[in-house]
């Protein structure tokens, strides 16, 4: 569910209009729910109200700083994959002890800032890893607390990119030696073995995957208690959102169609797990992304031109890859409204950006409305994944970004000035 409707054929975010917004702060622009990050959060936080348990916002979705104050008002963890992002948490008010740190290449400059803010754990990735954490623990005079990233080596039944939990990917110890790696650690003098940690994937609209690996891990979990006193088994993340009905989806009717029955919802995640993780008596951590920010943020765009070619009808529009790269990074679809609607013969289009890249499209061969240039378009489920991978290609500055609350609305982030791009470069001292 989210809070982006018509009203009177007008595309509103909570009770700000959406063209309003891009009058004032240009395109493109990001524009985010505040009830519908607040509403995604309390909802999935709920489902697990029966165990004790955390759920650690995983910062790479979506990191503006204030999307993370609001987790932070509302009782979140985090879960960090660099220093950069733990840094951004602890100027966003959040608290170190309630983050994890995972990630297949932590630094050493990295393990020994996280150590001296005093994460709440390392989701460790590799044997080497951990042998680092505590030679650098020992230097420091601390004990580092760890949990080994167990690879269950389940299909996630994802897209290739996504998929974290098979022995095809890189991430994770895989399950056959984690119980070894385990005693090996118990041996360390600078390692205290806190927890437990899994993430097999992202955008799962499917239980069984998660059920599977749940139930494979489990039994892990409750000897590596029993044994070595550790207190979580953190779940990790990919719990899927809806990108195909995206503005259907805001309407609680839409719930009750037969379509929305093939989505994962919170509650049912909560209630096919839990029963396999209460009798472990251990704290629950979770790492939702996408579940949080994806249908809680829009992304608009202005039409540049229509080009026609005989063969093809192009809608030019000023974002483009460097905005929002899921489209030609993992063939993702989002669901592209008008800002407005008004009649116009529905044609099959291509939404393109102005990069030079072929691969730089949000979609190919898709019935739209055809827009005419100036218009604004919108591009649903863009809060996760969109603005935090947006990069400077073709010198396009970084996105503004909204936040809406009721009737108000804040520039959450400036855009990116152009001298800001270039800002750390310089001729080399031999050049006149
Ligand atoms: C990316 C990631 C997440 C978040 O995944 P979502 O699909 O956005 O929920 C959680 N944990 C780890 C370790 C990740 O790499």
């Amino acid at each position: 569910m989210h809070h982006f409707r018509y009203q009177d054929n007008e595309l509103f975010c909570e009770g700000v209009s959406v063209e309003a917004l891009a009058r004032r702060h240009g395109t493109p622009l990001y524009v985010y729910s505040q009830q519908t990050l607040t509403d995604n959060f309390r909802r999935l936080d709920g489902a697990w109200a029966d165990v004790r348990h955390l759920p650690c916002y995983a910062v790479k979705a979506n990191s503006n700083l204030a999307i993370l104050r609001l987790m932070v008002e509302l009782g979140s963890g985090f879960d960090v994959v660099s220093g950069g992002e733990l840094q951004r948490v602890l100027a966003a008010g959040g608290r170190a002890d309630r983050c994890v740190f995972a990630g297949v290449a932590k630094t050493e400059a990295e393990i020994v800032a996280a150590l001296r803010s005093g994460i709440h754990c390392f989701n460790v990735e590799s044997e080497q890893e951990l042998e680092r954490i505590d030679r650098l623990a020992g230097e420091l005079g601390v004990v580092a607390p760890v949990a080994l990233r167990v690879n269950p080596d389940v299909e996630a039944r994802t897209h290739a990119k996504i998929t974290t939990g098979t022995y095809e990917n890189k991430f994770g110890i895989p399950f056959d030696h984690v119980e070894s790696l385990y005693a090996r650690a118990a041996r360390k003098r600078h390692l205290w073995l806190r927890g437990l940690q899994m993430h097999i994937g992202s955008q799962l609209t499917r239980v069984q995957p998660f059920e599977e690996a749940v139930q494979k891990v489990a039994p892990l979990a409750r000897r590596l208690k029993d044994r070595y006193g550790i207190e979580f088994f953190d779940i990790g993340g990919g719990l899927g959102i809806v990108y195909e009905d995206a503005l259907a989806s805001g309407d609680p009717a839409w719930w009750r169609t037969p379509r929305a029955r093939k989505m994962l919802t919170p509650e049912t995640y909560a209630a096919r797990l839990i029963p396999h993780l209460a009798p472990l008596g251990l704290r629950i951590l979770m790492e939702p992304g996408r579940f949080i920010t994806g249908n809680a943020g829009i992304l608009v765009t202005r039409v540049e031109y229509i080009k026609q070619t005989g063969r093809k009808t192009f809608v030019i529009v000023d974002a483009a890859m460097t905005e929002l790269i899921r489209p030609a990074f993992y063939d993702a679809y989002h669901e592209i409204v008008p800002v407005r609607r008004r009649k116009a013969a529905v044609t099959e289009c291509d939404v393109v950006g102005g990069v030079c890249e072929s691969g730089d499209y949000f979609c190919k061969d898709r019935p739209l409305p055809l827009p005419k240039p100036g218009d604004l378009l919108a591009l649903f489920s863009a809060g996760a994944y969109g603005s935090a991978m947006g990069s400077n290609y073709n010198s396009r500055p970084l996105a503004a970004e909204v936040l809406v609350h009721g009737r108000r609305a804040a520039l959450v982030r400036q855009r990116q000035p152009l001298e800001a791009i270039w800002q750390w470069e310089r001729p080399a001292p031999w050049q006149v």
